[in-house]
């Protein structure tokens, strides 16, 4: 028996559930599922799918089933298939052994539906689909009777019969429901519920020549697993009369509840599949899985968690009403989260040479640097230091404003973990008067301590030792797109993509703990932000690290900047 669960926050979702509970509708039973059609890589909006329907069924104690909704075979493969296996169990929930095709029901489809045509209720219509299209009328003219709505059942079944039989070409006939032309709801004048299609399915090969229609197989597929609570978003509301047309008119035991809830739009992205696949298509990204996208491969191989994108989703909740969502929220669970977990490494992305010539030759030490400066659970690792050493470009300054706490002409900057230094001179190249090395002192008296004198050093920044330290591309990442809602643009949206969404720094140098990180793993660079390990490209001999996310949302400072 479900029981509801006060302490969990609730929602207009959970409320009607709560009330079919409180009425008995179904017999104190929740059932959910996940139906997405394999037709592409889930994507975030999915996955606000994904935690509500498993969400409900862990709360309420029954099962919720993985249904692949594959009825049209253009566009499905197992490839999808395959991804979406993955990638739901990546983000954290199990369906046990419910893991279903709609495409299995394909016979039991085809008898409800000569069901239909014997109860009177369906018969096959010989106009074309743009004359079906023309003759359905607008919002405030009803619709016009196909001249074949009449036609006996017998030629309904038989002409039925020989549609799956393969007599006929594709688009020669279709089986309609025979409900009402004049209805003011537009789905309800004899939709379409099967059509013939010739084309080889993933699963079923060139078995049918005949599918049905998402209306018409959706709600069976439901009734058939004993779904009791049927959650889909908002463009489904004018489809529900016809969802529960079809199950009332053939009596099937159970009926469950269709409820819509509002898509998730996020910005600065898409949430459309079609879309997503002229992006990869195009090439304008790598793959699904490129770390830009806004699928869960991507944002897996990009460095979120699980844990940080089913936060997210709980945070925005289930509503009615459609909106766009600031991306920065899911950046900001994202952070939250690896903060908490991310193990604290030093890395160079722009290297600048260090020579502290006070320092011996041949001497390296290693400090011990805690992995994790709040948690020191997570252990400590030994970081070499020696004479030569990578900083970050940026941490040199060649005249340094005031207010700069790095390292410059008459300076003192504290290595993380290490000693203070203090610069004596730079060499420049001759050619391009760049800063390639800077020479500096250090202070042996501030081995991870204050100075004896008590002078005050504000700085700290991070380095590596240069013949210590390993080779590492980096791929910096930002966000796909220019614009907040690309999708609402009337020209192509791909014109505003975002051309500088990648780029890749080649001569990065990472502590040596990192030499042979797990593909996947995450890091927090210091100063940087979170690192994690490309698990496609990256190996022991060649480390690739994609940048998840800088420390802070850099995006918010511009667009403040922007608002002045
Ligand atoms: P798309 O519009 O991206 O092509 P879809 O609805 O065609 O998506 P399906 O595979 O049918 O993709 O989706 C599976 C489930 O995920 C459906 O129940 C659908 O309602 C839900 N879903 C799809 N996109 C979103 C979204 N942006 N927000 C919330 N749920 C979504
Ligand atoms: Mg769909």
């Amino acid at each position: 028996m479900a029981q509801t669960n006060s302490s969990l926050s609730s929602d207009f979702i959970r409320e009607i559930i709560d009330e079919h509970l409180r009425t008995n509708r179904f017999q104190g039973h929740v059932a959910t599922r996940f139906p997405p059609e394999p037709n592409g890589y889930l994507h975030i909006g999915h996955a606000k799918s994904v935690c509500l329907n498993f969400g409900i069924a862990t709360q309420y104690g029954g099962p919720c089933n993985l249904r692949l909704d594959d009825t049209d075979p253009s566009g499905e493969s197992l490839e999808y298939v395959k991804s979406i296996i993955n990638d739901v169990h990546w983000l954290g929930f199990d369906w046990g052994d419910r893991l279903f095709y709609a495409s299995d029901y394909f016979e039991q489809l085809y008898q409800f539906a000569v069901q239909l045509i014997k109860a009177g209720k369906a018969y096959v219509c010989s106009l074309s689909s743009d004359e079906i299209r023309e003759q359905r009328g607008t919002l405030t003219e009803p619709g016009k009777e196909s001249p074949y709505r009449n036609r006996s059942i017998d030629e309904n079944l038989d002409l039925f019969a020989r549609m799956r039989a393969g007599v006929f070409e594709d688009g020669a006939h279709v089986l309609r429901a025979k409900i009402d032309m004049a209805s003011s709801n537009i789905t309800m004048r004899d939709p379409v519920l099967y059509r013939i299609k010739r084309a080889t399915h993933y699963r079923t090969g060139m078995q049918w020549c005949i599918y049905p229609m998402y209306d018409f197989a959706h709600c069976l597929s439901d009734s058939i697993e004993k779904i009791t609570h049927s959650i889909c978003t908002l463009e489904f509301e004018n489809n529900r009369p016809l969802y529960d047309w079809i199950l009332d008119q053939l009596n099937v035991d159970c009926h469950p509840q269709q409820i819509e809830f509002a898509r998730l739009n996020l910005s600065y992205t898409i949430l459309s599949k079609r879309r997503l696949i002229e992006l990869v298509g195009k090439g304008s990204v790598t793959g699904w899985d490129d770390p830009r996208m806004p699928t869960i491969a991507g944002m897996r191989r990009r460095g979120y968690t699980p844990e940080a994108i089913q936060n997210f989703c709980a945070r925005i909740g289930v509503a009615k009403n459609e909106n766009l969502v600031d991306i920065s929220l899911l950046e900001h669970c994202v952070r939250e989260d690896l903060n908490e977990r991310a193990t604290r490494i030093m890395g160079v992305l722009w290297p600048l040479r260090v020579v502290i010539d006070n320092y011996p030759e041949d001497q390296v030490e290693e400090f011990e640097c805690p992995n994790h400066p709040q948690n020191p659970g997570m252990g400590s690792r030994k970081v070499p230091f020696s004479r030569v050493l990578y900083i970050e470009h940026d941490d040199f300054h060649e005249s340094p404003p005031k207010k700069y706490y790095r390292l410059g002409p008459g300076r003192e900057v504290r290595l993380r973990y290490a000693y203070i230094i203090k610069y004596v001179n730079m060499v420049k190249d001759e050619k391009t008067g760049e800063v390639v090395e800077v020479h500096c002192t250090y202070d042996p008296e501030t081995r991870n301590g204050p100075p004896p004198d008590g002078r005050k050093v504000e700085g700290v920044i991070h380095w590596v030792s240069a013949n210590h330290s390993v080779p590492a591309e980096v791929r910096l990442y930002d966000r796909l797109f220019q614009v907040a809602d690309p999708a609402a643009e009337a020209d192509d949206f791909t014109k505003h993509l975002n051309l500088k969404s990648l780029k890749t720094l080649t001569s990065c140098r990472v502590e040596p703990s990192l030499a042979g990180a797990a593909p996947g793993s995450r890091y927090q660079f210091e100063r940087l932000g979170y690192f994690c390990v490309d698990p496609v490209d990256s190996s022991s001999k060649a480390l690739v690290f994609n940048r998840t996310l800088t420390l802070r949302d850099s995006w918010a400072r511009i667009s403040e900047k922007e608002k002045k």
